[in-house]
């Protein structure tokens, strides 16, 4: 019997649009789900007719495969991957790479990674972007784990990928251990600062200029013919045009609290771990965390009082001044977010490649952008860039957009309207660009209640003092 190019576990939506894709590209896959009734109806449904095998047992699954066997998991997150794994050892041989494709903690992917390297296997963690219209005609992959596996997979993977307009693909070696899932990790975390950004500037439009659905999809037609052409600035443009059966926006109809399946919480939590501001993200996921508190919400918009909205004179001339800030305050996000990165990366001894983050990230997934492009080139430029805010092209637009987001932000407070990941943005960028912060005093008060012990500035660094504040003995 002809055996497989790859397997796949896991036939539930990403599964099946990933084997689908797979065998487009030539290959020929076997697949194999738990619940095998899934595997029966997908080969003799979509996959009819197709280099698609199905088996019923992983015994069979792992003997129809060329070895080294590939076998690709895509099954819910979390336990099931382990005991995925259990039940896969007893069929592997030296050599083959287990794949694990669903949305899993680095920190899961880096004790799989050992745990099965020990036993002569390798393992690859990889985050898959680009839900599943993504899986099925070229999804961003982010692929870490075992240095060694990489060749073995690579053809696979760069020929199922999404590819930008000179051919490359989104798809490239993350690194080592867990660095895949981490970076898909702060992928996710990035998607939610960029919605966050795209709803503020919204309700700015709304709340302050007084636009209806209409002129704000105007708005966003507009922005994404420029340098914030996006995934998410062209599906927010299409949401404004969507009417109700009765012709109102549906938009308007929507409920305003927002889910959350918890990547983006993990990816602040990742940076409170490294000890990196990522305050953006954060507030991204504290404002959707707000947001959900409605019925509170309700009842406090009856006690406090704000004030009253004073429109600015030239709408127009404010509606762009919008367009900067949004662009600036997502510079930082992605800055922190990149200097996040290098964090974990220098923490766990990766060694990543801050180009090739950026080109995986410009399609197939949902932060595509034109903006990527530009982070690429400045890393391309400087591999070792301390912090993508330094790089040339991006210090010129926060110096040209400085004055209008500070604008923006200024009157946001001004007329009650909450902006957080903008103001945020903002204070980091002035925070960084600050020689002198007030931590003096703050150094002052630790050493004053705990004797913590500070550094001064007319002596070298290292050297710590201490003061008896209070002159007692
Ligand atoms: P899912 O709903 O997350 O998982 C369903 C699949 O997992 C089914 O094949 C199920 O088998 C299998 N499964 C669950 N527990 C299992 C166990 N203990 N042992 C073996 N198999 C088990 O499916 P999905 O939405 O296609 O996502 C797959 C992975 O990709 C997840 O990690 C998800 O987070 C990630 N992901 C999803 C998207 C998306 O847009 N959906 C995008 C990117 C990444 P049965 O049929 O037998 O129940």
């Amino acid at each position: 019997m002809q055996k497989s190019d790859i397997g796949l576990i896991g036939l539930a939506v990403m599964g099946e649009n990933l084997v689908m894709n797979m065998e487009s590209k030539g290959f020929s896959v076997s697949v194999y789900n738990r619940s095998t009734d899934k595997v029966k109806h997908f080969v003799e449904g979509r996959g009819k007719g197709k280099k698609i095998l199905g088996t019923y047992s992983i015994q069979e699954f792992t003997e129809s495969l060329k070895t080294p066997r590939k076998i690709m998991m895509m099954v819910k997150a979390g336990n099931p991957v382990d005991e995925l794994i259990e039940q896969l050892i007893p069929y592997l041989s030296k050599g083959d790479v287990l794949i694990d494709g669903g949305n899993s903690h680095y920190l899961d992917s880096m004790r799989r990674t050992k745990y099965l390297e020990e036993k002569g296997f390798y393992f690859i963690g990889t985050g898959v972007s680009g839900g599943e219209e993504g899986a099925l005609l070229g999804p961003s992959i982010m692929p870490g784990g075992s240095p060694e596996a990489w060749p073995l997979v690579k053809p696979i993977f760069q020929a199922i990928a999404a590819k930008v307009e000179d051919g490359s693909p989104c798809c490239d070696w993350v690194g080592e251990g867990g660095a895949g899932h981490f970076v898909k990790m702060v992928h996710n975390g990035i998607e939610y600062g960029d919605m966050q950004l795209i709803c503020e500037s919204y309700q700015l439009m709304k709340d302050l200029l007084g636009y209806d659905a209409d002129a704000i999809h105007a708005v966003f037609d507009e922005w994404n013919r420029g340098e914030l052409n996006s995934y998410l600035i062209e599906i927010t443009r299409d949401i404004m045009g969507v009417k109700d059966e009765d012709g109102q926006p549906l938009v308007d109809k929507i409920l305003d609290a927002a889910g959350q399946k918890g990547t983006g919480k993990w990816t602040v939590t990742a940076a409170l771990d490294q000890g990196v501001p990522l305050t953006l993200i954060g507030e991204a996921v504290f404002a959707r965390s707000l947001s959900a508190m409605k019925e509170e919400r309700v009842k406090a918009s009856r006690v406090f009082t704000g004030p009253a909205i004073k429109a600015p004179g030239d709408k127009k001339a404010f509606c762009e001044a919008i367009r900067q800030a949004l662009y600036a305050s997502k510079i930082v996000s992605y800055a922190q977010g990149y200097a996040l990165m290098r964090a974990a990366a220098e923490n766990y001894g990766w060694h990543l490649n801050y180009g090739g983050i950026a080109l995986m990230w410009r399609g197939g997934c949902i932060i595509r952008s034109i903006f990527l492009g530009k982070i690429k080139e400045a890393f391309d430029k400087n591999p070792d860039l301390e912090n993508l805010m330094l790089d040339g092209f991006f210090k010129d637009v926060l110096e040209k957009a400085q004055e209008s987001w500070r604008n923006v932000v200024a009157r946001a407070v001004l007329n009650g309207i909450p902006v957080p990941a903008m103001s945020s943005a903002l204070a980091y960028y002035d925070g960084y660009r600050t020689a002198r912060l007030p931590a003096n005093l703050l150094q002052a008060q630790r050493d004053y209640f705990g004797a913590h012990t500070f550094e001064r500035v007319d002596r070298p660094r290292g050297e710590f003092f201490h003061h008896n504040w209070t002159g007692r003995g």
